[in-house]
């Protein structure tokens, strides 16, 4: 079985990419790296991968009734193998998935088409564009087929995800909103605590541990606006829902925010996600949306799941507006990854504040 890699010219490329400081080691559980690929009717295969996705090529002599074919495993894995019929000299293109954690895609040949491995290139031609030239591809009425849309550009990730063009130096007070000082007067609600973990999720990721951390984050970047936080708890503390919502009352605040994290049951690891609930009223939602907004721009790759409503006992049973923010899925693969992050906790508080202050503003 003659079966060769190509040169690889493009990993020079790839290389130098990793070198300008991004990262892009896929997990092998991530989706597949292949975004999109076409055969020009010039005989040029072009892919369209994740930025510095690494690619192994490979190429079979025709044999077992099959002709010349070639192909290039991608990290990640595809949803959906399927073979899509080619024309003139291409037989067919399948998608597959060889093992675990890898998508195949294979360009099998007729068998009149004989192919020369060694003049075969496959050139990074951006981050996230690659080339194959099948040289002596026979110059005759070709169609290209392909899926996906190949030219799509590269857009550098900015190192501050949702803020593009700044980086992480943004998270910061003097970048979030001004309301009058010494007005207002917020209650932020850490979920679960004490001998009540909350979910408990990848690698043992406490739900409780979380939220406890942005909580406070929450408050001190509300304090330094010159608005006064009552937290619910400050520790560990077993604290049932009724006094929750007894602080909020007593405090006469004007909002109430409390920050969970998700789980799902069978700890479904694509489930990730942001959501933020309200119970009623028109204020209750604009601060729900708010708050969603702004931790949304701060959670690149996270999925919006969106401003519900919802029945929660500590938003339904407090006077003042209410929202009980999700700030991601702990059983999630994305979402366990970033909150563990203390960064990422910076962000979502950040972005809670601002979405808390933007509300006061808009609240008049
Ligand atoms: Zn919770």
């Amino acid at each position: 079985m003659a079966l060769l890699k190509f040169s690889r010219v493009g990993l020079a490329l790839a290389g130098l990419v990793i070198g300008s400081g991004f990262c892009f080691s896929l997990p092998s559980f991530a989706a597949s790296a292949l975004a999109a690929w076409a055969i020009r009717s010039d005989g040029v295969l072009e892919l369209r991968t994740t930025a510095g996705a690494r690619l192994n090529a490979f190429f079979q002599v025709a044999g077992g009734g099959k002709g010349d074919r070639i192909w290039i495993d991608f990290p990640g894995e595809l949803s959906r193998p399927r073979v899509i019929s080619g024309n003139g000299p291409v037989k067919e293109v399948r998608l597959g998935k060889p093992f675990n954690g890898f998508t195949r895609l294979v360009v099998e040949f007729q068998p009149y088409i004989s192919l020369d491995p060694g003049k075969m290139e496959l050139i990074g031609k951006s981050p996230n564009r690659w080339e194959l030239d099948f040289i002596d591809f026979p110059s005759q009425k070709f169609l290209k087929i392909g899926e996906g849309e190949v030219k799509k550009k590269y857009r550098k990730p900015s190192s501050l995800f949702g803020y593009r063009g700044k980086t992480s130096s943004y998270i910061k007070l003097s970048n979030l909103p001004s309301v009058p000082r010494g007005i207002y007067r917020i209650v932020i609600d850490p979920g679960h605590g004490g001998p009540d973990p909350g979910a408990v999720g990848i690698g043992g990721l406490r739900e409780t541990d979380v939220v406890l951390d942005v909580s406070l984050q929450v408050a001190e970047f509300l304090k330094g606006k010159g608005v006064n936080v009552l937290l619910t708890r400050k520790n560990e503390i077993d604290l049932d829902l009724p006094p929750r919502v007894a602080k909020a009352n007593n405090y006469r605040a004007h909002a109430f925010i409390s920050i969970h994290a998700n789980a799902t049951q069978g700890k479904r690891r694509d489930i990730n996600g942001l959501e933020t609930y309200y119970y009623s009223g028109f204020r209750g939602l604009d601060l729900a949306k708010n708050i969603h907004k702004e931790i949304i721009k701060v959670s690149f790759g996270t999925p919006d799941r969106g401003v519900r409503r919802s029945r929660f006992f500590v938003i339904r049973r407090t006077d003042m507006p209410a929202a009980l923010v999700e700030i991601g899925f702990v059983t999630g693969r994305i979402d366990s990854r970033k909150l563990r992050q203390q960064s990422h906790r910076k962000k979502l508080a950040f972005g809670i504040a601002k979405g808390i202050l933007n509300y006061l503003k808009g609240a008049g």
